[in-house]
């Protein structure tokens, strides 16, 4: 058995860093193991490359290990026994939980926990509420369609396991959850960022009243990276009259990084319980230094049926200069996830991150918050189209604010847009995960 860390242990969290590197080095060496003796998708890949998990004495050798993607998982869940296949490292009877991937990239991969993983995953994202400010006065309201994802579940056991007293908005629609809030005067939600503003604007709009007067303290943002992008986290803050909060967290990993009270610029990842490194997008050399952006690949150190090891998330991330001033040596993100490194395209030759056209949406106060990116190619030449809500207060300004939105995005992302204004709710609205950047070109 894996044993489980407490949860909340300022011990860890406040460790001095060469003493969380040794802890961190043996949980390795234990996981590595773990995969290597009970999965058959372990054993066949280390074998593959070579490797053997005594080879892995020190942080030097730790390039030698495999990385692991979601198309392993794929290939390997296609075996026996169904669903979770030769991934699998306990006997199938063992598994408790069932959860699985949105499947946005594919065929979803499928992810089974044990009773103790499932404690596990409350222990981990009670080190990000509390982090938070999550305490036993709290009534945590969850917006949340309660299905096979495993986004909130765990947050849901994780909020219980600190005393907050936890709401289940699954089967509500939008209109319904809001006036449960106000009905029981709940302090705290979870929910995507999209949502978040999604039912700001359903409250004015439906219910005629502002959301900031539901007195709702504390928003944890999750499942995508807006909660981390300045103009969106202000446009949330600012609607609910509350304090916002990031985390990061996937199905096959964990919820593994989270914002403190003292909002360091990023997310703070818990190494204690994972192994987070960034390596070069196109070589996968380790990056050490801050400010320079590399890929994510993550590592759950105490997770058993199906323990990622090396998972190559496709994130985007950098490590901060600076240690964050809460007292936790836990390393931060600068910015949180910065993106996805496969949606890093080239457009007219330049490098372009979608999430850098979203960050010049939400700063503007004459645009709603929804927005569409398109990009396609007409002859040879590549095309964006960006659509955009403009408030109807700003209506006699249009020309003002096309100019001042094409002036914004050459300066921060180098390209020019076909812009079009659309009316106020009419681009689409998501519950879950967004899908506002569409790649139409032939190639992709
Ligand atoms: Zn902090």
């Amino acid at each position: 058995m894996i044993p489980t860390t407490p949860y909340w242990n300022p011990l860890l969290e406040t460790m001095p860093r060469e003493k969380l590197s040794e802890l961190q080095l043996a949980k390795l060496k234990r996981v590595v193991r773990w995969g290597y003796e009970r999965s058959k998708l372990y054993r066949r890949l280390y074998e593959e490359a070579g490797f053997h998990p005594e080879e892995l004495k020190g942080w030097e050798d730790i390039a030698k290990v495999p990385m692991i993607s979601k198309e392993h998982y794929r290939q390997a869940q296609a075996k026996e026994p169904w669903p979770y296949g030769e991934a699998l490292c306990v006997p199938l009877e063992e598994v408790t939980e069932y959860h699985q991937t949105s499947g946005t990239t594919g065929q979803p991969v499928y992810q089974p926990d044990t009773w103790q993983d499932w404690e596990w995953w409350s222990e981990c994202w009670s080190y990000i509420l509390w982090a938070m400010g999550f305490r036993p006065t709290d009534r945590v309201f969850l917006p949340f369609g309660y299905n096979v994802f495993v986004a909130f579940w765990a947050g849901h056991y994780a909020a219980e396991k600190l005393g907050c007293e936890v709401v289940a908005g699954g089967i509500l629609n939008t209109e319904e959850r809001l006036l449960k809030i106000k009905e029981l005067r709940a302090t705290a939600l979870m929910g995507t960022p999209t949502y978040m503003l999604n039912m700001a604007e359903t409250c004015q709009k439906k219910l005629g009243f502002p959301a900031r007067e539901l007195g709702i303290k504390k928003i944890i943002c999750a499942g995508e990276p807006g909660a981390s992008v300045e103009g969106t986290k202000k446009r949330i803050g600012e609607a609910w009259g509350a304090e916002v909060f990031d985390h990061v967290g996937a199905t096959e990993v964990g919820g593994w990084a989270y914002e403190c009270t003292h909002h360091p610029g990023g997310v703070h990842v818990n190494e204690a319980m994972f192994l987070v490194e960034l390596v070069d997008v196109q070589t996968n050399a380790p990056i050490e230094e801050p400010g320079k952006m590399g890929k994510i690949v993550l590592t759950a150190f105490d997770r058993q049926a199906q323990p990622c090891i090396r998972f190559d998330t496709k994130d985007l991330g950098m490590w901060a200069e600076d240690q964050c001033t809460c007292g936790r040596t836990f390393a931060v993100l600068k910015g949180g996830v910065l993106g996805r490194a496969d949606h890093l395209t080239k457009v007219k030759g330049v490098l372009f991150s979608p999430l850098a056209v979203e960050e010049v949406v939400r700063a503007l106060p004459e645009l709603g918050d929804e927005y569409e990116l398109v990009v396609t190619k007409k002859g040879e030449v590549d095309e964006i189209i960006l659509k955009v809500e403009l408030l109807p207060a700003y209506e006699a300004q249009k020309e003002r604010v096309r100019e001042e939105l094409a002036r914004q995005l050459r300066l921060k992302t180098n390209l020019n847009y076909l812009l079009e204004f659309h009316p106020p709710g009419s681009l689409p609205r998501y519950e879950q995960k967004a899908k506002r950047f569409k790649d139409l070109r032939p190639h992709a």
